[in-house]
């Protein structure tokens, strides 16, 4: 029953069409999104999100794990064990984050150093998961099957040059700027911030004792 033990709040999804219970596993890569907010710097997006996906999108196969906010305080709203419904392909076996804010900008520092720490915390949970990026860009998105850190945006690029290779199953592919530029240009430093997360833990050290969180 993986919640995530330092979040800030719990607001959780139930029914077939925000969680399909106990069918994630193996969990093996983490997909960062952004909420892409109208209103990018609301402090409570997590309840934007609720509210989208419960209210306004209720009969849609839509949601995420988390949300983290602009001043990194973390909202749960599936056990991890608990596929989420984030992406269309590479949904499943993925922990879908919502990073408070919109297309082009990056996470703050406070989003980047607990959002880090989630993840770190992750991989500790689900040794599956792999702290490495794949894809560098839209002409690399990578191989989100892997076990990885992947992103909304590459998913969806990698998904269609699958398709046109003759190697998944034909299906509508919207593009998405999810997570934007500013979180895509971030991603190498989110995988090794996460790693070292997870390396703290791994020694029972503090998420603070990273050289990055003292300054
Ligand atoms: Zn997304």
């Amino acid at each position: 029953m993986p919640w995530y033990p330092d979040n800030d709040k719990t607001m959780e999804l139930k029914g077939h069409l925000k969680v399909k219970t106990g069918a994630n596993t193996p969990v093996r890569r983490v997909v960062i999104h952004s909420v892409g907010s109208a209103a990018p710097e609301n402090p409570n997006q997590s309840g934007a999100c609720w509210s989208a996906w419960v209210v306004e999108q209720a009969t849609k196969k839509v949601s995420a794990h988390f949300c983290v906010e602009r001043d990194g305080r973390i909202t749960q709203f599936a056990d991890t064990n608990d596929v989420t419904y984030g992406t269309g392909w590479c949904t499943s076996g993925s922990i879908h984050i919502e990073c408070a804010g919109n297309h082009p900008l990056p996470l703050t520092r406070e989003q980047m150093d607990y959002a880090t720490q989630l993840i770190g915390w992750l991989a500790h949970v689900h040794p599956d998961i792999r702290l490495e990026v794949e894809g560098t860009g839209d002409s690399d998105p990578g191989d989100p099957t892997k076990a990885c850190i992947t992103c909304h945006r590459f998913i969806q690029q990698a998904a269609k040059r699958e398709i046109k290779a003759g190697r998944l199953n034909a299906m509508t592919i919207t593009d998405k700027s999810c997570p934007g530029t500013g979180i895509i240009a971030q991603l190498p430093e989110i995988a090794s911030r996460a790693l070292r997360q997870k390396a703290l833990r791994a020694m029972g050290l503090r998420a603070q004792d990273d050289p990055e969180r003292q300054r």
